[in-house]
């Protein structure tokens, strides 16, 4: 039986809402996906990759639409990470095209991203509702990207 999971990232890698902010997000969680149990806000010291697990397709160039090789984002990631300060979302020259990039700014099929706050949910096998993502953004007070976990 595979895991899934639905994970809000604030757009901004760097955004870490107040508590007062991540409980209002929980509490709508919660009253709009009454039969998930699991809402789990966290905080990373660091920025962190969040994946999407078995979900994931492809990455390509959002600025020449071309399709990176696994290996060659490897080597962004590398590039771009340090064990002391996590990753540092550096502008980085694309493989493709020469155009300055950050890791954050790639397309990921299925969406993937780079956060230090995560607010994670067992997935409520229904499509994604866009009055709770508007509801969370306010309460959060960013704009968030939704990544699907499938494990
Ligand atoms: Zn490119």
């Amino acid at each position: 039986m595979s895991e899934h999971y639905v994970c809000f990232i604030p757009a901004d890698p760097k955004f870490v809402p107040s508590k007062g902010s991540q409980d209002a997000a929980v509490a709508l969680i919660q009253r709009a996906w009454l039969h998930i149990s699991e809402i789990t806000p966290e905080t990373n010291e660091h920025i962190v990759f969040r994946d999407c697990g078995e979900n994931f397709e492809s990455i390509h160039c959002p600025s020449c639409n071309t399709e990176l090789r696994v290996d060659q984002w490897h080597e962004l990631m590398e590039q771009d990470y340090s064990d002391e300060g996590g990753f540092q979302l550096d502008q980085l020259p694309m493989p493709c095209c020469e155009e300055k990039l950050t890791l954050n700014d790639l397309s990921y099929k299925w969406p993937m991203g780079f956060s230090r706050f995560v607010l994670r949910a067992g997935d409520p096998g229904c499509e994604d509702s866009e009055k709770l993502l508007n509801e969370l953004e306010s309460a959060i007070g960013c704009q968030l990207r939704i990544i699907h976990q499938m494990y």
